[in-house]
């Protein structure tokens, strides 16, 4: 498989180039070449017969993505070793809720959000192929809470990689917090910076973008453009597909990273008739379903935190298959985005939008609670309740199963979830001690050259 890129510049690469490389060159997001009706007679498209195990299916499904590059053998042993992390038999599992509606748990994997499903295969894929370039890299990451925890574990044991997560000192949650300083590895360095989270985000762009020290220090991203993120996340899209038939599918949704793979996930042969795209309000996507525009907004804080996105960075790779895989229109219309905060822009009939408020939110963690006696968390109720209005708005059949994604353990979000039920849900056993592990971070100014010297020494080691 070769990847463009949506600005329509960069040059073409194969998938350990685009693993490594992150944001391409000329800024835009690598795209497959080829990616359409490949599950066709290997058991996973919706046809009945049994279904294989999920490290099977996904390593099925994924391979044509990454060979020639990397051999599909070791490519299913690196799969069947990710998902050895995850604390179910299987990996995610879908639970029925009712009514025709579903939910996939996505959270059983080390630090219980579902970007562990990608991460943890990201981190393996990229030390692999760092191995046989016999390269290392440091992965520097900004984090407001659930992304640093998912890189941090997906690099402990990796011997070619480092990484340095920045968080804001004292503005995250507690769990949060505890994920990310309690991880006793040599490879990992947390930094408290006394500043917010866009002051994270701004010392790691201007580490990137200083050519000598992102060289000398072999900087590397794990963001959520990661074309390997979006990829990891294809087959659980495929597997729930698999066992439903014909389905809708209803993603709490911020930066586009997993509803995008459901659309992959159809493209390639999965049964998915609609996707609902759930927000908070923070609403951009929803507004881009309802007007096809795309305005920002000020981000507003929300109980769930992990949605409060203005501007959903892959956004551009289905802005750029409905502009027919037209670089120079993609890139003239992000440009125009970016310098005025408002466009048009194209829309494709299968995605449909509900938002929830916090509110809306509380009410629908407590139905769910009520009705089924299941502890949800905010951005899987938001699913749910996106999934809800959609059927009862006729904007998706009702007679079709919803499958609504799991995103978070609801242990992530204890005090929302207390709020709305009166329970305070506990962490899995294998985190029980959170809160007695000694914690180990550095504080340090919002300052970039205090920043460098601390990676820099905490590199070097
Ligand atoms: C990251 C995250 C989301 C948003 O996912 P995208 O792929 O960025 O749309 C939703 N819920 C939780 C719990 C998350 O951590």
């Amino acid at each position: 498989m070769r990847y463009v890129s949506t600005r329509g510049v960069a040059p073409e690469l194969g998938f350990g180039d685009v693993l490594l490389e992150g944001l391409a060159r000329d800024g835009g997001l690598y795209v497959p070449t080829g990616a359409s009706a490949q599950l066709g007679g290997s058991g996973v498209d919706g046809e009945p017969g049994p279904i294989p195990p999920y490290v099977e299916l996904a390593a099925t499904v994924m391979a044509p993505f990454v060979v020639p590059d990397m051999v599909a053998a070791r490519f299913a042993e690196i799969v069947a070793d990710a998902y050895t992390a995850f604390g179910h038999p299987d990996v995610v599992p879908l639970v029925e809720l009712g009514d025709g509606l579903w939910v996939q748990e996505l959270f059983h994997g080390p630090t219980l959000a579902f970007k562990d499903v990608a991460l943890q295969l990201v981190g393996r894929l990229m030390d692999d192929e760092l191995a046989r370039r016999d390269e290392c890299r440091t992965i520097v990451v900004a984090t407001s809470g659930d992304t640093g925890s998912a890189a941090i574990d997906a690099c402990v044991g990796r011997d070619r990689l480092s990484i340095v997560v920045l968080h804001p000192a004292g503005r995250t949650s507690e769990v949060q917090r505890r994920q990310m300083t309690t991880v006793d590895a040599p490879n990992v360095t947390n930094v408290a910076v006394e500043g917010t989270f866009d002051d994270c985000q701004d010392l790691v762009k201007a580490m990137f973008a200083h050519e000598a020290f992102r060289d000398e220090l072999r900087l590397g991203a794990m963001n959520s453009i990661n074309w390997g993120r979006v990829l990891a996340q294809i087959p659980y899209h495929v597997a729930a597909a698999a066992q439903l038939g014909r389905c809708v599918v209803s993603v709490p949704s911020g930066n586009f990273g997993n509803i995008l793979a459901g659309w992959y996930a159809a493209r390639l042969g999965a049964p998915i008739e609609r996707f609902v795209v759930a927000t908070n309000r923070n609403d951009i996507l929803a507004r881009w379903v309802a007007r096809g525009d795309l305005v920002a907004e000020p981000v507003v804080a929300t109980l769930s935190p992990s949605m409060d996105i203005q501007v959903s960075s892959n956004h551009e790779r289905l802005l750029f298959e409905l502009l027919g895989r037209d670089g120079t229109a993609t890139a003239e219309l992000l440009g125009r985005f970016r310098a005025t905060g408002s466009v048009e822009a194209p829309r494709d009939p299968a995605f449909v939008a509900a938002r929830l408020d916090d509110d809306e939110t509380l009410a629908e963690i407590a139905r769910v609670h009520d009705e089924t006696g299941m502890l949800v968390d905010p951005h899987t109720a938001i699913g749910i309740g996106a999934a809800r209005r959609a059927r009862a708005t006729g904007a998706v059949d009702p007679s079709l199963p919803v499958v609504c994604m799991a995103t978070a353990h609801p242990a992530k979000f204890p005090d929302a979830v207390e709020t709305a039920t009166g329970i305070r849900p506990p962490l899995p056993a294998r985190l029980a001690d959170l809160y007695d592990r000694p914690e180990r971070y550095e504080v340090v100014a919002a300052h970039l050259e205090s920043v460098q010297e601390l990676v820099r020494v905490n590199v070097a080691r």
